[in-house]
């Protein structure tokens, strides 16, 4: 992908709203809050989202508002954005845009920027709770540099501002709810954005973020290696494929990656990787390579030493641990094993032992 003809979004690098002390959460940070309640109990998310909800509806000069995103996993239209708006006891008003080629953080974080919009054009008010699935979002709104999506964030900066301006009295609270929860307020909102009658096709030239170009690119990256993974002359013929919920692990960057991730010692990483890619100094490797004997296993059975005879045959290893057998064709089983067994696939175990 040329990265010339799809990359249109602006950035700003020396924003007026990014200016050190002029930041919005530099200088109106009680204004502006953000709350979540780190419960997975429905009925105690339901009574958190509700209790705002009754304080914006109760109170006079407080509004409400929902946002949510839909994210069309076709690629072939592009996002849509809304808001809806509720106060003096009734949905007010409601805006939704097509959001271009955006990640869902993007859309996100323009739904905030229509919410934002229709709450400080309602007529006299002076606190705002708006309802979002994705806080980390809200948080970007208030983030001036350079960023996917800054330019909804530069508006929310400016205007909010403008606004707290006007009355030290006024705040701004982003509340997060659950979509599981399909709280009637924000679920409604949720089905105007996913609503299938607006349909926006990408088009030849869509809006794309950074955010999504690197998605892309990040995908891209993963499928490519993907294939590799599955061909010999790539991992090498000796690679040892282990399995992850009965299918091959395949190779992941997320979360410390497929084999990196289960390990804290290096140590035992690295003998571990000499076990999977049949570089360990055991009998079968010396014979292959033409190195000098000995070949067999210094065990009862004796026999060459190969790696599947250390893994699953050789009684020099433990394979249990509490009584539990460790399923050895997989990523976190053979690094148990390698654990328990601490010279496992080293040069001190070796047939010669050295
Ligand atoms: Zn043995």
């Amino acid at each position: 992908m040329d990265l010339r003809r799809s990359f249109p979004e602006p950035f700003d690098a020396d924003a007026d709203e990014a200016r050190p002390g002029y930041r919005l959460m530099d200088s109106h940070t009680g204004s502006i809050q953000f709350e979540s309640l780190d419960s997975k109990d429905l009925g105690e998310q339901l009574a958190f989202v509700e209790s705002w909800f009754a304080k914006a509806n109760d109170s006079p000069g407080w509004v409400a508002v929902a946002t949510d995103a839909s994210v069309r996993p076709e690629h072939t239209w592009q996002a849509v954005s809304a808001a809806r708006i509720w106060y003096g006891g009734a949905f007010r008003r409601k805006a939704r845009r097509a959001a271009g080629r955006v990640t869902a953080p993007d859309a996100e974080l323009y739904a905030i920027r229509l919410g934002v919009g229709l709450a400080l054009a309602a007529p006299n008010v002076k606190n705002i709770v708006l309802f979002t699935d994705h806080l980390p979002s809200a948080e970007a709104a208030f983030d001036p540099s350079p960023h996917s999506g800054q330019e909804h964030s530069l508006d929310v900066c400016k205007n909010v501002r403008e606004w707290l301006r006007g009355d030290p009295e006024r705040s701004i609270t982003f509340v997060k709810v659950l979509s599981s929860l399909e709280w009637d307020f924000h679920h409604r909102v949720h089905c105007y954005a996913s609503d299938p009658s607006l349909k926006v096709a990408i088009g030849r030239r869509p809006h794309t973020t950074i955010g999504w170009l690197r998605k892309h690119h990040t995908s891209a990256c993963i499928d490519e290696w993907t294939r590799l993974f599955a061909t010999p002359e790539y991992t090498g013929r000796h690679f040892l494929k282990l399995t992850d919920k009965s299918k091959v692990a395949q190779p992941s960057y997320l979360a410390g990656g497929t084999w990196c991730s289960v390990f804290d010692e290096p140590v035992e990483f690295s003998w571990f990787c000499c076990g999977v890619l049949d570089h360990a100094p055991t009998g079968d490797f010396r014979r292959r390579f033409k190195f000098p004997g000995p070949y067999d296993c210094r065990c009862e059975n004796g026999g060459n030493q190969t790696r599947d005879h250390i893994i699953h045959r050789c009684p020099r290893y433990q394979r249990e641990i509490d009584d539990i057998v460790l399923d050895l064709t997989t990523v976190p089983g053979l690094a148990e094993f390698c654990r328990k067994n601490p010279s496992v696939f080293s040069f001190g175990d070796s047939p010669s032992g050295d």
